[in-house]
């Protein structure tokens, strides 16, 4: 009989550069690809959760059908797996979210109490959540102070990838849900080539262009990078050789970014509480209003400011939305209509085929005043400007707002001042002045008070 050992996947879809699959290899005759349909993940109808499904689907096909897939309490299928084939040990790839965290533990006493171990083999950071400090020895409050010490951490070369792994085939297997709304491109395979197309094609003008949404020259590799199709590993070492080849201050900003993703999952690492709860507990703001009608026009894109509904409108038909906008429309709820940012926040991690909750609910609160940024009080951003700065042409607004299609150039940002703007759209819901004015007040009240 063939020796069998189980990897487990998570979100570490992919097949290269997977530490823990390349030691579940390296153990045993044959190798289990197991994936659980955890019905605490699943059971929300999120974009994420079709998305991981598909992606889900591509591993399966990348191994030859061979994947089992179970669907239970992990802390239950898990072990009863791992008993099926007498493997004495189950790789997976470490998780740092509190949900991931409660859960490994949970199955790891499981698999203790039959003699057998779960194995943990990297994470789905360049470096480990935890392992970067500053040097004061603590963990960083800031980003620039994470990223300094990151850089001087370094990382490790992308893993071999596994020259051939024999499958263990035959067990029973669950059916997959099909996903149920239609997820875009899926898998590492196309996860590399959007890498690939990224790096020969846009990465020379990453610096200059980044910040603007009209003209889409972003990677769009948050998507991948959720799922593990791609490794910020493979990224990293791809990005050292184009820096060699000269494009020295792209490959700086686009690796600063990937820096970002490490530093809020190291934020959530220390700070499990911080998911839902204000990170800066010194500063205990107002905000708590729930929004009502406000809330509901910005979600529905309907707030008469065309950058924030633009984005908001993008985020519903395209489960994405570009980094600048998602910083105005984050600071719209909080800043203009004094909406707490987890009401925010849950509407994102809903539509976002990316929805992160490191990323996505340290980038509401670094946005709100309440997270890691060191200047919270007086960064107010005006929707209108940050239209005319970032969309000049009103490229942008236009996609996404069809009311405003015949504005020409950057009027569309201000519907208000032309005369023949669509009667269809709406006027404004505040004023933006008296809400920053309002914002501010607030903040002064909450710094008095500390
Ligand atoms: P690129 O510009 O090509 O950047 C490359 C990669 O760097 C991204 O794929 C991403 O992994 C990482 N990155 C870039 N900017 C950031 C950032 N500010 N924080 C963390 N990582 C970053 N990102 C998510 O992956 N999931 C989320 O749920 C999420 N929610 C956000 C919510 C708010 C309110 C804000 C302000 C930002 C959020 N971000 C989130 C970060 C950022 O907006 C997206 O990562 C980025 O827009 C993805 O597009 P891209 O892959 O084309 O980025």
């Amino acid at each position: 009989m063939k020796s069998a050992s189980v990897v487990w996947f998570r979100r570490d879809l992919r097949l290269a550069d997977h530490p823990a699959l390349l030691a579940a290899r390296d153990e045993a005759d044959e190798v289990v690809a197991l994936v659980v349909l955890d019905p605490r993940l699943l059971a929300r109808p999120t974009a994420r959760r079709d998305r991981w499904l598909a992606s889900v689907a591509a591993l399966r096909d990348a191994c030859g059908g061979a994947l089992v897939v179970r669907e239970g309490d992990p802390a239950t299928v898990v072990p009863a797996v791992a008993a099926e084939v007498g493997s004495e040990h189950v790789h997976v790839t470490g998780e740092s979210t509190p949900y991931g965290r409660r859960r490994d533990d949970a199955v790891r006493d499981a698999l203790r109490a039959e003699s057998r171990d779960l194995v943990v083999t990297g994470s789905p950071y360049a470096v480990g959540p935890g392992r970067v400090t500053t040097q004061a020895g603590t963990p960083a409050r800031v980003f620039s102070a994470y990223a300094r010490a990151w850089r001087e951490h370094g990382w490790p070369a992308p893993a071999t990838s596994p020259r051939k792994v024999r499958w263990r085939r035959g067990l029973a297997s669950d059916p997959l849900p099909r996903p149920s709304t239609d997820v875009g491109e899926v898998g590492e395979r196309a996860a590399l080539r959007r890498w690939h197309a990224f790096r020969d094609e846009r990465l020379a003008d990453y610096a200059d262009q980044r910040d603007r949404p009209d003209l889409d020259t972003t990677s769009r590799l948050s998507i991948p990078l959720k799922y593990g199709e791609i490794h910020p590993r493979t990224l990293l070492a791809d990005l050292a050789d184009v820096s060699r080849g000269g494009a020295a201050e792209a490959t700086r900003r686009f690796t600063d970014e990937l820096a970002w993703r490490e530093f809020y999952a190291d934020v959530l690492h220390h700070h499990p509480r911080s998911a839902w709860s204000d990170l800066r507990d010194d500063l205990p703001l107002d905000y708590v209003g729930e929004g009502g009608d406000a809330l509901e026009a910005w979600r529905a894109g309907r707030t008469g400011f065309p950058f924030v509904d633009a984005g908001m409108r993008q985020l519903r038909a395209e489960g994405w939305m570009h980094n600048r906008v998602r910083m105005v429309t984050a600071s719209f709820l909080v800043k203009d209509l004094h909406v707490w940012w987890p009401h925010g926040a849950r509407h994102f991690l809903d539509l976002l085929l990316d929805g992160d909750v490191a990323s996505n609910n340290h980038g509401w609160q670094w946005v709100a005043g309440t997270g890691t940024d060191a200047a919270p009080y007086v960064r107010v951003f005006n929707p209108v400007l940050q239209g005319r700065r970032f969309d000049p042409d009103g490229e942008y607004v236009r996609r996404w707002v069809p009311e405003l299609r015949d504005l020409p150039g950057a009027s569309v940002h201000e519907p208000w001042r032309v005369p023949e703007a669509a009667s269809d759209y709406p006027e404004p819901i505040v004023d933006h002045d008296t809400e920053r004015r309002e914002a501010l007040a607030r903040f002064a009240v909450a710094r008095d008070r500390t």
